[in-house]
């Protein structure tokens, strides 16, 4: 990033050769995106976050599509760029319909092919759950999509960088991904957009991005994002074996010293690095803040929506009531994570969830 922040500050767009370096620059970043994929440059445009490629995605394929329909399919645990994105294709006039998903989190394949129809302009299903680490059978479900005519995008966001997230493979119309999620900095992200899929600009303005998102471009962040990425899958299968292993270890230790403890989210499909656990009778929102007293950062829900009351639209949608839903907590691994730090995790939290339910029947005895 340095470089296009400090000496090579020139405009992309300007003729002259300080701009030409950084716009060469630029379409590095771009080429190495794409063959991270196995996209084509074209096919990639630089967004500034995951956000706003759920965004580009949505609302660009609905509106730029038009004239085939405006009926939009999605499912219950999408992340809220998507999820509030279908609420306001709703308001204005589309048609939405939000598949329902198992207990493990799987949207079921009969289910989409029950709902599409000769009006379904896009579907969108996202290649891994944030929440609860689920893998979705993408390529399945897309090629049932195209089987209608219709368009097929994936938040991919928290797979890019930690297992294969091949385009052809997947056979999808569209990709979201964001930097901050494989190691690169925040506010920026990417949108694959296979080519002759026809997208409408969200912001709208001069020519960059071929058109497609107006402004001049965040080059330092799209440097990052291409170098995190290269470093990301370089080492990918090695970080995948690794952090999975480590997660397996949390998993199991959980399950078996304590009591009243479940997994959320399957377990063969699921991403390396999320481990979603619940406990019976522990408010999770009390046990991270001991947890983090001990060094140990966790979270519940996401990140996007915790501080809100409700609990998670996730769980709820894996079959979990509100009280259930609150003793969730999401351990998430990563690249750096040892299994010291797994030991030490499993060596205190037998201890804290029985002194938190001790507490808990205290408190209901004495009122
Ligand atoms: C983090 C995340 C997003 C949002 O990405 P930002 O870059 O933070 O906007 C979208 N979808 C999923 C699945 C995510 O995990």
């Amino acid at each position: 990033m340095l470089p296009f922040l400090k000496e090579a500050f020139a405009n992309p767009s300007s003729p002259h050769r300080s701009g030409q370096r950084v716009k060469t620059a630029l379409e590095r970043a771009r080429n190495q995106t794409a063959a991270a994929l196995n996209a084509r440059p074209g096919e990639i445009i630089f967004t500034g976050s995951g956000s706003e490629a759920d965004s580009l995605a949505i609302f660009g394929i609905m509106h730029a599509n038009a004239e085939r329909g405006n009926h939009f399919i999605t499912c219950a645990i999408e992340h809220h760029a998507v999820t509030h994105a279908a609420d306001r294709l709703r308001r204005d006039g589309a048609e939405v319909t939000i598949l329902p998903v198992d207990g493990d989190g799987f949207v079921r394949a009969q289910d989409l092919g029950n709902a599409l129809t000769d009006k379904t302009v896009l579907v969108s299903i996202m290649h891994a759950n944030n929440e609860i680490g689920t893998i979705q059978p993408i390529a399945e479900l897309a090629a049932l999509a195209h089987e209608r005519g219709a368009y097929f995008h994936t938040d991919a966001v928290q797979t890019v960088g930690h297992i294969s997230a091949d385009v052809q493979v997947l056979g999808v119309d569209a990709l979201s991904l964001s930097a901050h999620k494989f190691e690169g900095p925040k506010g920026i992200g990417s949108l694959y957009i296979r080519k002759g899929v026809r997208i409408s600009p969200l912001v709208v303005g001069g020519g960059q991005e071929n058109g497609r998102r107006a402004g001049t471009e965040n080059v330092a962040g799209a440097a990052a994002l291409a170098t995190a990425l290269e470093l990301s899958i370089a080492e990918l299968e090695q970080t995948r074996q690794s952090t999975a292993s480590l997660r397996d270890m949390l998993i199991d230790g959980v399950l078996r010293t304590i009591p009243g403890s479940s997994v959320n989210g399957a377990r063969e499909q699921r991403i390396p690095n999320n481990a979603s656990l619940r406990f019976a009778d522990i408010e999770a929102d009390t046990l991270i803040i001991g947890l983090d007293m001990e060094g140990v950062e966790a979270s519940t829900g996401s990140a996007c929506s915790s501080g809100s009351l409700e609990p998670s639209h996730v769980l709820t949608a894996i079959g979990l009531d509100t009280k259930t839903a609150r003793g969730t907590v999401r351990f998430s691994l990563g690249r750096t994570t040892t299994k010291d730090e797994i030991v030490r995790l499993l060596a205190v939290l037998p201890g804290m969830i029985e002194k938190l339910r001790a507490m808990s029947r205290t408190l209901v005895a004495g009122s």
